[in-house]
Parts: C-alpha cells; structure tokens; sequence
C-alpha cells in the first residue's frame, strides 16, 4: 500500500511541486487548497495522468474545524498518514511594523504558525505510537527570511517563520519517542506566485542579484527537500536551508 501524505497549499507554487515529487516517488497525496479548485483539480490530474493517486482537499489552515474536516477526509479517503507538510502560507503587503494592525498580524499568525501547529497536532494524534500509530514525518516550509528578519518588508512574516523554527526544535525533541521526526526546510526567493500576492511582485527580479548563487530557486529544487525529508530516517530537529546561499 502506498505511503499517505498530506500537503497544506498544493494548488500552487512549492506546495504542487511537492504534490507532484510525492506521487512520483509513490506517495498517496492529499492536495489541500483553500480558494482555487480548479489549480489543486489541476495538481491531481497531473498525478492521475502520470498513474499516481490523488485527492483534492478544500481547507483553511487558519479555520480549525477545516482542519478537523481535512484529517477525516484524508482518514476516510487515503488511509493512515504517513507524512504532513505543513506549506500553506502566507505574506502581506510591504509595510514596516510602524504601519501594521493588530488584525494584519493576527491573520498572518493564524495562517502561518496557528495553522501549521492544529496541523501538527492532528498528525501525531494519528502517528504517535502511544496513540497505537506506526510513526511518521513532519515537514515544515519555513523561511529564510527567520533568520534574515524581512526588515522594510514584513516584519510580521519573519517572525512567524521564526515560530515555525522553534516549533521544529520542540516538537522534534517531544515526539522523537513516539516515531515522529519532524523538519523544516527554509527556502530563499522562490518563483512562485506568492510575491505578486504580497503586492511584491518584482521581488523575484531584483532577488536573484542578491543571491550568492546569483539566481533565485524553482519550486522543484524546495520539493526535493522536503521529499528528502519526509524519508530521512535519522533526521528530525534539523532546519534545512535551500536558498542559494544566503
Ligand atoms: P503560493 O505560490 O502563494 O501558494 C500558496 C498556496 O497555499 C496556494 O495553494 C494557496 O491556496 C495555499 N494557501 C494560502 N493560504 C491558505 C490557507 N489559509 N489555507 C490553506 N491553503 C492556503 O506560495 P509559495 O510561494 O509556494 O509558498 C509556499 C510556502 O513556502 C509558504 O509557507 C511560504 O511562506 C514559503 N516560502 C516561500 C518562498 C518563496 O519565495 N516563494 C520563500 C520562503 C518560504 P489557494 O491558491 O487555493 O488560495
């Protein structure tokens, strides 16, 4: 039977990439998304057509009974889980900490360390061996900009990377018992479509001239770390950085 693995935000950007690497590699894949059905409808015919399996899964990460719903329907539909990315994130428009609400910093933190954390927990509920699971992997898409800080940018979208940083230290350490490694992998600039929603979308232009390596990443090259990851059988606690050198 095929390995279960369920990835939030894989309509689009690292998420789908991810989507597509899993089933490739002979993952059962779980593509959640929250508005756009036709893309993550789109991931699944990809994987359909090259003979994997796949479902698509309508959530809100920021939504806790979305949550709930997705987990039951991964349960019902795929079987037991083996691997959860946690990838679904967001930015916000460029704005110094000078200028942001309380209610820019709450949506970020909902979506982006709330999220990922009711996420985690469903998880272990279903891997833990001292819940009768059989193990398994967390995988986190957190960020360079955890460690760079998203100064003039989004101050509000560093720190919540930083959460998922610390979070990846201690749930490691708290689960490594019950067969559960968890991970993060920290990207750079990636071309994905996420900087035209923050209302930055040449950041993928200027970037690469910041960059050691010169270029900025393809989702393809995220994938493979989190893919590396989800099977690494003697890693857990470990940040990841994928980011041409920053
Ligand atoms: P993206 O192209 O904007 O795609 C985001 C995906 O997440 C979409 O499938 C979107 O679904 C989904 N999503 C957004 N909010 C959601 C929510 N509340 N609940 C469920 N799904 C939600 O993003 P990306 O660039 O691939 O980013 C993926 C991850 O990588 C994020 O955590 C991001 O912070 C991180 N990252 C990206 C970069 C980069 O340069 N791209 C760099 C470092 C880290 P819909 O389309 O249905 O709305």
């Amino acid at each position: 039977m095929s390995k279960v693995m369920l990835i939030t935000g894989a309509g689009r950007g690292i998420g789908a990439a991810t989507a597509r690497l899993a089933a490739q590699r002979g993952y059962a894949v779980a593509v959640n998304y929250r508005s756009d059905k036709a893309a993550a409808e789109g991931v699944v015919a990809d994987i359909e057509a090259a003979g994997g399996r796949a479902i698509a899964i309508r959530a809100d990460v920021a939504v806790e009974a979305d949550i709930l719903a997705m987990f039951e329907t991964v349960d019902r539909e795929l079987g037991r889980l083996d691997v959860l990315v946690n990838n679904a994130g967001v930015v916000d428009q460029v704005c110094r900490v000078e200028d942001m609400d309380a209610e820019r910093i709450d949506r970020m933190m909902r979506i982006n360390v709330t999220g990922p954390f009711i996420c985690a927990r469903e998880a272990i509920k279903r891997m833990a061996k001292r819940h009768g699971g059989q193990g398994g992997a967390i995988v986190n898409v957190g960020s360079a900009a955890s460690h760079l800080g998203g100064a003039d940018e989004y101050v509000d979208y560093a720190a919540s990377k930083g959460a998922i940083d610390t979070m990846t230290e201690g749930l490691s350490k708290e689960v490594a018992g019950d067969g559960i490694r968890v991970n993060t992998v920290r990207p750079g600039v990636v071309r994905t479509t996420i900087h035209a929603s923050g209302g930055n979308p040449e950041k993928t232009d200027v970037a690469g001239s910041v960059i050691p390596m010169g270029r900025i990443g393809e989702p393809e090259e995220i994938a493979e770390g989190v893919l590396w990851l989800a099977d690494a059988g003697f890693t857990t606690g470990a940040l990841v950085d994928i980011d041409g050198g920053v």
